[in-house]
């Protein structure tokens, strides 16, 4: 049964509203609420970090309701959801103030991965879509793709949850964008390889 924000994006309602994902790889743009993120409008210079995150939810669809609700109690959200197959889904214009990391979200970009420190760890799939999506990032607002400027939401400001914890493996995430960077940089050649 696809939930209301599916059927939503699947029938065009946020695309004909003007919700199309900054990010070409992203599955679709469904609105966070505005109670839960700040209208700004942050230029490119403004925007010198990226945070990572782990939901600690089963699905994108529980992120999703809950950066969509009115009610949401504590007003949080991210501009973007990477899901454990890879989907991506973006939440918030990546102008705005998303809440997702205090006194750094003036500064940055959020990223929730559908994840948990239980039994739902981080998949390699997520690794990947989400090495991706951090290098369109980097590139568009000038981030060097390291440690110091891609960080976890525990590394930034202190967080009553682990996030994103134990089980997000950074040398393999890091490992990850290295080898896509390569890829990508290697893209207009790839037809020519044997
Ligand atoms: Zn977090």
């Amino acid at each position: 049964m696809a939930s209301w924000w599916e059927k939503a994006l699947n029938s065009g309602y946020y695309e004909k509203r003007g919700f199309v994902s900054e990010y070409p790889s992203a599955a679709g743009f469904v609105p966070a609420h505005s109670n839960n993120f700040t209208k700004m409008s942050r230029s490119a210079s403004d925007i010198t970090l990226i945070v990572i995150h782990i939901t600690g939810g089963d699905t994108a669809g529980s992120a999703i309701n809950t950066f969509a609700a009115e009610d949401n109690p504590n007003h949080t959200s991210a501009h973007y959801i990477v899901g454990r197959t890879g989907k991506i889904y973006q939440t918030v214009w990546e102008k705005d103030r998303a809440h997702h990391a205090g006194s750094a979200n003036r500064r940055s970009i959020g990223i929730e991965h559908v994840a948990d420190n239980r039994t739902n760890y981080p998949t390699q799939e997520q690794y990947n879509a989400s090495a991706a999506l951090v290098l369109y990032l980097c590139r568009k607002y000038s981030i060097p793709a390291d440690r110091e400027h891609i960080m976890g939401h525990q590394e930034v400001i202190t967080t009553s949850h682990n996030c994103p914890g134990p089980y997000w493996d950074w040398a393999e995430y890091m490992r990850t964008i290295s080898i896509v960077r390569t890829l990508i940089n290697l893209g207009p050649l790839l037809p020519l390889l044997p």
